[in-house]
């Protein structure tokens, strides 16, 4: 049994709380490990830990950053299987997404390893005679990230990289259901020869996030997962005066007009609803079928969904595994009953489809004539249920996705340019794809939604990243005329 413990002070720290929770391989059903749940003196033990060590690390320069994140990005590069295969025993995802996963990770310490070049501050040269001014960017202190179980590796690496790129001491609080992908960055992370303390992680629940969350010497507090506890951590968190930024959960719709390509659209579907087994923020879970396309589009995802082989993410056949606890494989199971019972059209049931073993696995499901009022559509469902909405023009589903209180991801399909573009204005959602049905940024822009999927006015990584993990100085300055001092420059001024 895998026991995991906090990485504090540059060393394993054994917990002292007496409270753990158990880790799963979703696979086969079984307890593979267990993790240590933080009490209030192990995150402080942290806190202090990380205070520490930005006393210095605030003022290493550029340089000697920049050659230690490369050093840790080669070795993340290195060790990127064994990350992924860590990602798979406890999160179940198959190894090749688990690799995608590690892949899009490594884009945001690449843009962290850029941060000479990415924190150059402005200047303004003779504002008023003799005098200049400019701008600096300063790192805060000691900042939290707080994370959820889809993306045990890419999203604490949404956040560590740049915000110790940028000078600050970080403290994580992974999820508590696979924790063993970011405990093993860390070690990388120590490895790469960062001093002891600018990085720890403290394991644990709601007991370690509340103490993050109030505690002094903590500035900021970056968080992602599902809509209530985004909301909680950010008013939490900015009544006690600090900085703080939660991405929540989504409802992602994806519109497809009559000219659209047909089977770039449901692949693109089948894809983007199953992939990961719906357990992603940026998956598509509502289908808007404009016009006629409706019945040959169902067709067309349906097909596509009896050829998808469901497995173990061990087995390199698989292409979608289990879903991450049997809580979340009944609760989605649910709510294809709920469909059903709301009157909405059962095309495919994912309860059908029968497993060997104990594994947390669930088949997938197609939902068609679902309504605006049903569960499954007004609930972020987070497991492989795609709905399938009809409308009769794009106005109405634009309506759609304005009216809906998620606001995180929205793609169109269509060959229609005008079309496309006027989607790009209309959508009210933070990130927009166009013939992409996941249009998650690249490393060196910035991931966030709207409305109820995200609170704060700083979305995550990329330029927003850095703005949100530092805070301006201005200085003006001004130097009398040498000449006043009597130092002769030998040439005239001002020429
Ligand atoms: P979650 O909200 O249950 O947990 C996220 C983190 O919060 C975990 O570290 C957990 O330990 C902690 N937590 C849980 N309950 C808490 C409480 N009552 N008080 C304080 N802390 C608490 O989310 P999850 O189930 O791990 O992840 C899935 C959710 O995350 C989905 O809703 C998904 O859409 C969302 N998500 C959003 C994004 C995004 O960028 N918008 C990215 C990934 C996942």
């Amino acid at each position: 049994m895998n026991e995991i413990q906090h990485l504090v002070d540059g060393a394993t720290m054994a917990s002292t709380s007496g409270r753990s929770g158990p880790v799963y391989d979703p696979a086969t059903g079984e307890q593979t490990g267990t993790v240590a749940l933080a009490s209030v003196a192990e995150v402080d033990a942290a806190v202090a830990s990380a205070s520490a060590a930005f006393a210095e690390w605030g003022e290493v320069s550029l340089a000697r950053r920049t050659k230690l994140m490369l050093d840790f990005r080669n070795l993340v590069v290195e060790h990127a299987d064994d990350v992924a295969r860590r990602l798979t025993a406890e999160h179940g995802k198959v190894l090749d997404d688990a690799r995608g996963e590690v892949a899009r990770g490594i884009e945001n310490l690449e843009f962290a390893c850029g941060i000479a070049e990415a924190l150059k501050g402005q200047h303004s040269e003779q504002a008023s005679t003799g005098v200049d001014v400019y701008t600096v960017r300063r790192p805060l202190g000691v900042v939290a990230g707080i994370t959820p179980f889809n993306f045990p590796a890419m999203v604490p690496m949404w956040m560590f990289p740049n915000a110790v790129a940028c000078g600050n001491a970080f403290v994580l609080k992974p999820s508590e259901r696979d924790p063993s992908a970011p405990m093993f960055l860390a070690e990388l992370f120590q490895e790469a020869g960062f001093p002891p303390g600018v990085l720890n992680v403290v394991n644990g629940d709601k007991e370690a996030v509340d103490r993050l969350i109030e505690h002094p010497d903590v500035k900021a507090v970056s968080f992602v997962g599902s809509t209530p506890i985004a909301k909680y951590v950010y008013a939490s968190a900015t009544a006690n005066g600090k900085r703080a930024q939660g991405m929540g959960g989504a409802k992602n719709h994806m519109i497809v007009l009559p000219d659209a390509d047909l089977d770039m659209a449901a692949d693109a579907a089948v894809s983007a609803a199953y992939g990961s087994a719906g357990e992603r923020c940026m998956a598509i879970s509502v289908v808007v079928a404009v016009g006629d396309i409706g019945d040959q589009l169902v067709e067309a995802i349906r097909v596509r969904m009896e050829k998808l082989v469901i497995g173990p993410g061990t087995d390199p056949a698989s292409e979608m595994g289990p879903l991450i606890t049997a809580e979340a494989r009944d609760r989605v199971a649910g709510y294809v009953q709920a469909g059903a019972d709301a009157g909405c059209s059962v095309v495919v049931d994912g309860r059908d489809q029968q497993f060997d073993g104990d594994g947390f696995f669930l088949g997938v499901s197609l939902l068609d004539h679902v309504t605006t009022d049903m569960s499954v559509y007004t609930d972020e469902i987070f497991g492989p249920v795609l709905s399938v909405v009809r409308a009769d023009s794009y106005a109405e589903g634009a309506q759609m996705i304005r009216d809906n209180p998620f606001g995180n991801g929205a793609a169109i399909f269509t060959r229609d340019g005008g079309a496309a573009r006027q989607f790009q204005q209309d959508a009210d959602a933070g990130m927009v794809g166009i013939n992409v049905p996941i249009p998650v940024p690249v490393g060196y822009h910035s991931f966030g939604g709207w409305n109820d999927s995200a609170f704060g006015d700083h979305t995550i990584y990329g330029p927003e990243g850095l703005r949100f993990y530092t805070r301006p100085k201005v200085v003006t300055s001004r130097w009398p005329d040498p000449s006043t001092s009597g130092v002769d420059l030998g040439f005239p001024r001002n020429d």
